[in-house]
């Protein structure tokens, strides 16, 4: 591969944590799949947010109140927009891609009946399995797993098999975190329906990997994380189809969500606010808003497939080293690679890695039935975001070839 086009270096300087020395060494940032960087414009709107404009919001007649209030609503609509949602009513805030997981088996589960089954599949993290074990738990539901081929793709006759009458919800990740297996959630969506069964995209790895629109997919709920998209932590969203929202019971009570409490009985508040109880993350909301104003700003469709070249040069190096093994090799496959070399821990590699200034991830990835499926304790990933480049792409190379002829 060339180097690294000029359009990649321009967006890359407007991410001032890329310019970090570890150990005095340049810092290489292949964690993205964990979280993403913050562009500076992120980084800013937090700062004059606290510096000029601090308060709570909807409740408040005075003029601070006000500007936060409509800011933090022009965020939802930019949201709204931006997933292709009709609706600010089906955009719900919450504190990330897990918080919209439980909020929709708390509450969408409490709407099921004994014996109903839910379907996962085996490439899930555990935010997309245990809080549907609780609530299977709890309401005696069948909770059934669709299995994955050896290359990580999804099992398609299997799924064909395991959907019926009885599935009223399948609950699937859009890219695996694991092993980069996008997966065909459109078919899946489709299926699904035929029965009658609601679907739920897990999109924390995939909204900011692709234009997602959530009309043209037509999933019933779609759940995101702010820190993955360029955002900050502790913000999320969950988009519901308004009508499903509106027949779920409350998941949270408190102030916000409510029209009139007295003791005898409580009202709810309309939707969005049914489901937001509480003070919210007010500038995790307006900034996750500028991280997408960001985006919207960039290029994105010469990003996205750069990233896609970046990953194809990150395995085609990778698989010249010896005794290399790449975990997940799906045909459509996106920005992470999961790797093993020998029987060299994973984590001994990533700490070498990590002197050298490198950042991947080691373990399990919050995977562990998936680390059980290929009979391993873990990987290490290198996951890629556009701000990434070809030269770091070779620095880890080279770091890795270092760090195996120390420990082989
Ligand atoms: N689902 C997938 C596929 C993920 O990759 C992650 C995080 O890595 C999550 C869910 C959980 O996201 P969060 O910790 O931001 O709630």
């Amino acid at each position: 591969m060339n180097q690294t086009p000029d359009y990649i270096k321009e967006l890359r300087s407007q991410f001032p944590i890329l310019k970090t020395k570890v150990y005095g060494k340049d810092l290489v940032y292949f964690d993205n799949a964990a979280t993403t960087q913050k562009p500076l414009q992120v980084i800013e709107r937090i700062q004059s947010y606290y510096t000029s404009e601090n308060s709570n919001i909807h409740r408040g007649v005075h003029h601070l109140s006000q500007v936060a209030t409509q800011d933090y609503e022009d965020a939802r609509k930019l949201i709204q927009k931006h997933i292709g949602s009709n609706k600010e009513s089906e955009i719900i805030f919450t504190k990330g891609t897990t918080d919209g997981i439980n909020l929709v088996a708390s509450s969408y589960g409490e709407l099921l009946k004994e014996g109903d089954e839910i379907l996962i599949s085996a490439m899930e993290h555990h935010s997309n399995i245990v809080p549907w074990q609780l609530i299977a738990q709890k309401k005696n539901l069948s909770l059934k797993v669709i299995p994955i081929h050896e290359n990580g793709e999804l099992n398609m006759a299997s799924f064909d098999e395991l959907l019926s009458e009885k599935t009223k919800l399948i609950s699937i990740t859009h890219i695996s975190n694991t092993l980069g297996t996008i997966n065909p959630i459109k078919e899946i969506i489709k299926k699904a329906h035929i029965f009658g069964a609601k679907v739920l995209i897990d999109g924390a790895q995939s909204i900011q990997h692709g234009e997602i629109n959530v009309s043209e997919l037509d999933c019933d709920f779609f759940v995101f994380s702010g820190h993955k998209i360029f955002g900050p932590t502790g913000i999320g969203v969950l988009y519901g189809k308004e009508a499903l929202l509106e027949s779920m019971p409350p998941y949270q009570g408190g102030g916000d969500m409510i029209k009139r409490v007295s003791f005898d009985h409580t009202s709810f508040n309309e939707l969005p606010f049914k489901f937001e109880a509480g003070t919210p993350n007010i500038i995790g909301g307006i900034a996750l808003g500028t991280a997408i104003k960001f985006l919207k700003s960039i290029d994105t469709e010469q990003a996205f497939s750069y990233e896609k070249a970046l990953l194809n040069y990150a395995e085609q190096e990778l698989k010249k080293i010896d005794e290399m093994t790449i975990i997940g090799t799906a045909t459509e496959k996106t920005s992470l690679v999961s790797f093993n070399v020998g029987q060299i821990h994973p984590f001994d590699i990533g700490t070498l890695l990590d002197k050298q200034g490198i950042a991947v991830r080691t373990g399990h990835h919050c995977t562990q039935p998936l680390m059980d499926f290929f009979k391993i304790s873990g990987t290490l990933r290198a996951s890629f975001a556009f701000y990434n480049t070809i030269e770091e792409v070779d620095v880890f190379i080279a770091a890795l070839k270092r760090s195996l002829s120390l420990l082989k």
